[in-house]
């Protein structure tokens, strides 16, 4: 201490040590302190040392696979890179730890970056107004219905409550929907996966006295360009309603599109699928939405801390009135270090690894829907149905089999049941998209295998994977494969593997049977008596 503090500065052990003693207890009186047991869940109880807690911590980490192990090819999510360089401004304190109420002389910085935020999401997206407030999509999809609906209020049209959803749409669009009591109709979809026009005029004619809006994703969750959108949104308006355009599908758009040009009225941006923010996981995102100057005057604003320019009377769809404004210095970043001309690269690289990906999957799987010239937009659909005719192999099985080739799996059965959507993102490189066709081109072989009668129907290496490393070291190996077929089946496996620690579950008997890993209720009531 002298050395460091110099002289009398009267730091000693003994002083520290009394001063750590007495910090425990200050700040709570003794009557508020409480005595019952706290946390007895042997998680929070078996973990006592820094050391313990790391270790448990790593070891939770490492069942998880993530972006640091390879492509998360998730379709509709949008698993980009989240740049370290766009993290670190959030572990500032300057914006971790203010509070979501703090005075507005306090947080001008904060509230500066939050303007220029919106100005570049307003240019990017063409509308004139952009609300910060909805913490996620569907959040989003709430706030701008309920803008709808108080804009048809206010012009005396109130009683509009239809809302059009194309079969295509992502399920937190009807959800939405439902929940502002709108009557929903499906509209069809054609057999390339563009919404059936005449279809859709129809149900908008039919329904012109109450037709609220229409929900609409474009590109759409079928992964195309809808060639018809300006004349969609078009109909919609000639028939009284507003468009709500799912900005979920941003990723193909950013610099070469814009909703607001195109007919929209209102969008909500997935700040955590387009814009960096890290995904997965149930981690917090931000879903803020871009509208029409129409449509401004009715965003959500905010009771106890009003959000400048807007009535706080109406109200809020989170509990702050800039959501979780913590996390978007990541979407600053992202906009600003790439800049104007790197956004609209950032988008035509990932329109061109899609379109790469698929022709390479396209020589082994068929490919569901494809736009004009015969391209697809950011992300493919992988029809597996007629596979599974002639083979009995899953969706499914292949999702599986792709963790023992040490990937995440695509997303499954969404938007249409039996299939396989995949997103690689402007993130990915050509080797890592390589390596993903690669390990689609082996399961097909392997698929072919299970065809022929080689490998049974209900043990090949596609029904029993994931493969664990229990599976490996049993004693017992009654499977017509090897081990090494199993858990190493290429070169790329073989130089770094990520191991799966679960064997498959049942997902329908889990979603139907409420199982409590916590220890059993009977023991909490023999604690309590
Ligand atoms: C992800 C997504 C949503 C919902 O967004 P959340 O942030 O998950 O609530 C809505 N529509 C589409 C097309 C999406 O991909």
């Amino acid at each position: 201490f002298d050395v460091i503090l110099g002289e009398g500065h009267g730091l000693t052990l003994d002083a520290l040590d009394a001063e750590i003693v007495a910090g425990a207890a200050t700040g709570i009186s003794a009557e508020m302190r409480r005595e019952d047991a706290i946390l007895t869940h042997p998680t929070f109880n078996s973990y006592h040392s820094e050391t313990d807690m790391l270790r448990y911590m790593k070891k939770l980490e490492n069942k998880d696979y993530s972006l640091v192990h390879g492509m998360i090819p998730l379709g509709s999510c949008t698993m980009k890179l989240n740049a370290t360089a766009e993290m670190i401004p959030v572990t500032w304190p300057e914006f971790a730890n203010m509070h979501p109420f703090a005075p507005a002389d306090q947080v001008k910085g904060y509230q500066q970056m939050l303007n220029e935020l919106e100005e570049q999401l307003v240019e990017i997206t063409g509308y004139d107004k952009v609300s910060l407030q909805p913490n996620s999509g569907a959040s989003g999809e709430y706030a701008g219905l309920l803008a709808i609906r108080k804009y048809q209020e206010s012009v005396g049209e109130g009683h509009r409550n239809v809302c059009l959803i194309p079969s295509s749409a992502h399920g937190t669009n009807p959800a939405s929907a439902a929940m502002m009591d709108m009557k929903i109709i499906v509209t069809k979809c054609d057999d390339k996966g563009n919404v059936d026009v005449a279809d859709l005029r129809a149900q908008a004619e039919l329904h012109k006295d109450n037709l609220s809006c229409l929900m609409i994703t474009y590109p759409s969750t079928h992964g195309v360009y809808e060639e018809d959108i300006v004349e969609i949104c078009e109909i919609i308006h000639k028939n009284g309603g507003q468009v709500y355009m799912d900005g979920a599908n941003m990723n193909a758009q950013v610099g070469i599109s814009k909703p607001g040009v195109i007919g929209s009225d209102v969008s909500h941006l997935n700040l955590h699928k387009t814009f960096a923010i890290p995904h997965g996981g149930g981690g917090p995102g931000m879903g803020p939405i871009g509208v029409k100057s129409h449509l401004a005057p009715f965003l959500a604003s905010h009771k106890v801390s009003p959000v400048e320019g807007l009535n706080p009377e109406n109200g809020a769809v989170a509990a702050t009135p800039y959501g979780s404004a913590s996390i978007l210095p990541i979407t600053w970043m992202y906009n600003v270090m790439l800049g104007k001309s790197g956004l609209k690269a950032s988008t035509e690289m990932a329109i061109l690894n899609a379109n790469y990906m698929t022709e390479k999957l396209a020589e082994h799987y068929p490919i569901l829907y494809r736009g004009r010239n015969n391209k697809v937009a950011h992300e493919c659909i992988v029809d597996i149905r007629p596979i599974k005719e002639e083979s009995g192999v899953t969706e499914e099985d292949i999702a599986k089999r792709l963790m023992d080739y040490g990937f995440h799996a695509p997303t499954m059965s969404f938007p249409v049941a039996g299939t396989l959507m995949i997103e690689p993102t402007e993130s990915e490189s050509k080797a890592e998209i390589d390596r993903f066709v690669d390990a689609m081109v082996q399961i097909r072989e392997e698929i072919v295998r299970v065809q022929n009668g080689e490998w049974p129907a209900d043990n090949n290496p596609l029904s029993n994977a994931p493969h664990t490393q229990t599976d490996m070291m049993s004693a017992a190996w009654e499977r017509p494969y090897s081990r090494e077929k199993a858990a190493f089946p290429n070169e790329a496996t073989r130089l770094n593997k990520f191991w799966p620690t679960n064997n498959r579950i049942d997902n329908v008997y889990g979603d139907r049977n409420f199982i409590c890993s916590c220890p059993s209720i009977e023991s909490y009531q023999d604690a309590e008596s």
